[in-house]
């Protein structure tokens, strides 16, 4: 997995979630604390944690097959909670 190419679906995919979870203000704390994290370095994030003022990371899990798209689900050990990210660029 090329997580730097696939973390800016990442984000996407997770700012939706906030949006939908949060609102803006908390939107734009999570995209700020997000371009601190090395990509391919640092684990990603879990923005439903984040929201309750913790850092816990999220695991990639093995991408899925959709009926359109391919999706990464990423999941949260702390919270239990699943994020699925949409490949834009599905591998072959
Ligand atoms: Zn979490």
């Amino acid at each position: 997995m090329d997580m730097k190419r696939e973390a800016p679906w990442v984000l996407e995919a997770l700012q939706a979630w906030i949006l939908e979870n949060g609102d803006v203000l908390d939107a734009r704390r999570f995209e700020t604390f997000w371009r601190g994290v090395r990509k391919g370095v640092d684990p990603l994030p879990c923005p439903n944690c984040f929201l309750e003022g913790k850092k816990q990371p999220l695991a990639p899990m093995d991408v899925e097959s959709g009926a359109l798209v391919q999706i990464r689900p990423w999941l949260c050990r702390h919270c239990q909670e699943r994020f699925d990210v949409p490949l834009k660029d599905p591998e072959p």
